[in-house]
């Protein structure tokens, strides 16, 4: 099999022009080829008028003609052999397992990174004990519609905590800048595949699942986990790590204490909790685990018509099927020296109410399959760090990302609605006491005032000047009508639990820091690659395998 990249047809290309621009683009004749299937398929719409799909595509001709090609095309970036991208699991516990000196490990966290850690360590035979603190995704939904609909929070199951972790309730993109040589992404959308996630994720460059088809498929790899022998407890919060201190100065885990007051001995414990279990990171630090403040970001949600978005980036083309709705990506390095950028663009979604704390405003945003909700949305934040900006003590970013919740929250009437203001209000300083043509979706409610009173002075300066900027790049971006609502402030991880090489803490052995929490992904699909390097890190330690990975 051949992989065959970067070939470019027109957008409203023939399905037959596929196949004679690959009999074209190697010199072979018709019969040579014996099979196409398209790996994956993205799009160029930097010329509004010229869109090009690009295939990357594998291709069967027979065993001489590919020699012939592999010569011909030596050294040449469009042709190669097909990459192997079938995942191989890395061991098999016996199936007595645990033995009378094993200990079943521990996941804590039941969103991706957990989800996919439990789920390889139970295909391995090493049943896992999952341990989430929010409640099954069903309730869970209850509970997050409770404080959408009625501005009542439910602080254990919300939009950040419950099964299926943060990105439940969320547009679902599914794609990463992670460096992933072994092809584990394929492995996470294969396992999404066959919990019913449509089958395209595994052929579109940028796939997305949306809320509801998430919801459906978090639920069959649970039965799945379950299946393997694996047990998932919700509504069980970890109080406690227990950690022994040893004679080489490095801790070892020894088990957990949970909300029920049981007490769960184990020496392998996935700690996969989100960047929102403040609690939980306060808890480690008074216990001992080594972690150093990172930089996250802070900012607003920014609403537009999706139609304006859709013109801007496809023109004439907006609506096409192929392209659905349009999405962008935009960065601006301002005068006073820091960075604006959009992060987590939700095409054809909502802005939602995302805190976990009682008296705080956090936004994020979602959308459901189909993308068609009337406005585009996305965060526009600016880069903060822990030398410059919150240097008092390790979890410094945890204070600052409270107060400024707070002050949104206050600013919003103290009833869960969130503070807004009008994009061209917001430029000229000026407080908005009505709304134009963009109808603003986060719900509870907004709440129209000055928004610049909910972030420091050097984050507004900044946004003043990049939401200008970003005009310049999707036309209609400052325009005066669209809806800022704030504040954005879970972009990512104030902190980070460092671990060594093995993937296990740097001075407590046994416990393994991973996914968003603790610094080592972004978003769905690279918290779920971390998960299965921490299910093969774990099974290397605990069947004692002399395996590098
Ligand atoms: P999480 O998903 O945060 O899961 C951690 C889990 O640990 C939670 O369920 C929590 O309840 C549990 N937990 C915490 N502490 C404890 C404890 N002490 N005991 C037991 N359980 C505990 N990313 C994308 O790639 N695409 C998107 O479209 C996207 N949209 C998003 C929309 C929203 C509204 C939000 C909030 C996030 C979105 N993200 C998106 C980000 C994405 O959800 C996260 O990057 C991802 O979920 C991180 O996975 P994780 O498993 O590391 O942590």
């Amino acid at each position: 099999m051949l992989r065959l990249n970067d070939l470019k047809l027109p957008l409203d290309h023939e399905e037959a022009a596929l196949r004679k621009s690959i009999l074209a683009r190697l010199g072979i004749e018709d019969a040579d080829l014996h099979s196409v299937a398209i790996f994956k398929r993205s799009y160029d719409a930097r010329k509004k008028g010229d869109i090009q799909l690009i295939y990357q595509l594998d291709i069967a001709v027979s065993e001489a003609c590919e020699a012939t090609l592999l010569a011909r095309f030596a050294g040449k970036s469009f042709l190669g052999p097909s990459p192997n991208t079938e995942y191989t699991l890395l061991a098999q516990a016996q199936s007595n397992f645990p033995a009378a000196d094993q200990q079943r490990p521990l996941v804590i966290g039941f969103g991706p990174c957990g989800i996919l850690a439990a789920l390889v360590l139970a295909q391995m035979g090493l049943k896992p004990i999952v341990l989430e603190r929010g409640q099954d995704v069903r309730q869970r939904t209850k509970d997050t519609w409770g404080l959408w609909r009625e501005g009542k929070l439910n602080t254990e199951s919300n939009v950040q905590y419950g099964e299926g972790g943060a990105g439940t309730f969320s547009d679902g993109k599914l794609w990463s800048q992670v460096k992933d040589r072994r092809f584990l992404g394929r492995k996470v959308m294969t396992e999404f595949v066959k919990a019913g996630a449509p089958e395209e994720i595994l052929m579109v460059s940028k796939p997305h699942i949306g809320t509801f088809k998430l919801v459906k498929m978090v639920e069959n790899i649970r039965a799945e986990i379950t299946r393997l022998g694996g047990e998932i407890r919700f509504d069980t919060k970890v109080e406690t790590i227990h950690r022994e201190a040893t004679s080489d100065d490095q801790g070892q885990i020894t088990g957990l204490t949970l909300s029920s007051g049981e007490h769960l001995p184990s020496s392998h414990v996935v700690l996969a909790i989100g960047h929102s279990a403040r609690d939980t990171f306060e808890m480690l630090l008074d216990q001992g685990v080594y972690i150093e403040p990172k930089p996250f970001s802070i900012g607003f949600r920014i609403e537009h018509p999706q139609s304006v978005i859709d013109a801007a980036r496809f023109g004439e083309q907006a609506g096409h099927p192929i392209l659905g709705s349009a999405d962008y990506k935009l960065v601006h390095h301002c005068k006073n020296g820091r960075s604006v950028y959009s992060f987590c663009m939700c095409p054809g979604g909502t802005v939602v109410a995302a805190t976990s704390e009682e008296g705080r405003v956090v936004t994020n945003g979602m959308s459901q399959y189909s993308r068609n909700e009337r406005n585009a949305n996305s965060a526009i934040v600016v880069g903060i760090e822990p030398e410059k900006d919150y240097p008092e003590h390790i979890l410094a970013g945890i204070d600052l990302q409270r107060s400024l919740e707070t002050l949104a929250y206050q600013l919003g009437g103290e009833n869960y609605n969130a503070p807004a203001q009008l994009v061209g209000d917001y430029l000229r300083n000026t407080p908005s006491s009505e709304l134009a043509s963009v109808t603003p979706s986060y719900k509870p409610g907004v709440s129209l005032g000055d928004l610049s009173k909910a972030l420091p002075d050097f984050a507004n300066e900044a946004i003043r000047e990049a939401i200008p900027a970003f005009d310049k790049q999707i036309k209609g971006f400052a325009m005066n009508d669209a809806i800022l609502t704030g504040i954005e402030t879970r972009t990512s991880s104030p902190i980070c639990i460092k671990r060594g090489k093995d993937y296990q803490s740097l001075n407590t052995r046994g416990l393994y820091p991973a996914g968003e929490g603790a610094g080592y992904a972004g978003g769905i699909l690279s918290a779920g690659i971390d998960g299965i390097k921490i299910a093969e890190a774990v099974a290397i330690d605990l069947l004692k395998l002399d395996i590098a990975i």
